[in-house]
């Protein structure tokens, strides 16, 4: 059999409940720790207003967010159960869409490959509009690439349209 090939994956990391950046430390740790994923850079951690549906609330706690890109030789969807099991084993509680949590893995970006179910969507359909997610991965990747467009551009966009929520 040949090796699988190492293909390369973004995730997003957020915690907004218990000791956050213990936890996505932890969240880092433990997936660096299986064979089939190495991680090859990890953001600085950014404190970012909690949004709900119908948008920004500083009355939420704040989250910790962070990305961090990995090689890994599991494909999307076995990449995808690894993060749900994180979450788990990091006392994830499902409450509502956007809620807080302990612990948030989110699948960003596998090589530009795409799925369209409810179970996977790649690229992650809601990336290209939060600043969360677009900043941490500009810090180690500023010449990176979301479905097809620069993340330095959409970050931009982004900055242009509420300079204030994209802090
Ligand atoms: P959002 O996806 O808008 O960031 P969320 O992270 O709060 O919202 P969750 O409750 O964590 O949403 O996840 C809901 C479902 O999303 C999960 O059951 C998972 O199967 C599905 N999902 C689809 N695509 C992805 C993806 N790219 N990364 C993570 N989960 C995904
Ligand atoms: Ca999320
Ligand atoms: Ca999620």
């Amino acid at each position: 059999m040949p090796e699988p090939v190492a293909r390369r994956a973004v995730i997003a990391l957020g915690s907004n409940l218990g000791q956050r950046h213990e936890t996505l430390d932890s969240a880092v740790a433990a997936l660096s720790e299986l064979s089939q994923i190495t991680v090859q850079a990890v953001s600085p951690v950014h404190e970012t207003v909690a949004v709900s549906l119908d948008g920004p609330d500083p009355e939420r706690p704040r989250f910790a967010n962070a990305v961090a890109v990995v090689t890994t030789t599991l494909t999307p969807e076995q990449l995808l159960a690894q993060l749900q099991r994180t979450e788990r084993e990091h006392h994830r509680v499902r409450h509502e869409r956007w809620g807080d949590r302990t612990l948030d893995l989110d699948l960003i970006d596998y090589e530009g490959e795409t799925r369209a179910s409810t179970a996977l969507t790649i690229p992650h359909p809601r990336a290209a509009e939060r600043a969360f997610v677009l900043e941490p991965w500009a810090d180690i990747e500023p010449e990176a690439v979301l479905a097809g467009t620069p993340i330095r551009q959409l970050l931009e966009k982004l900055r242009a349209q509420s300079p204030e929520e994209t802090r």
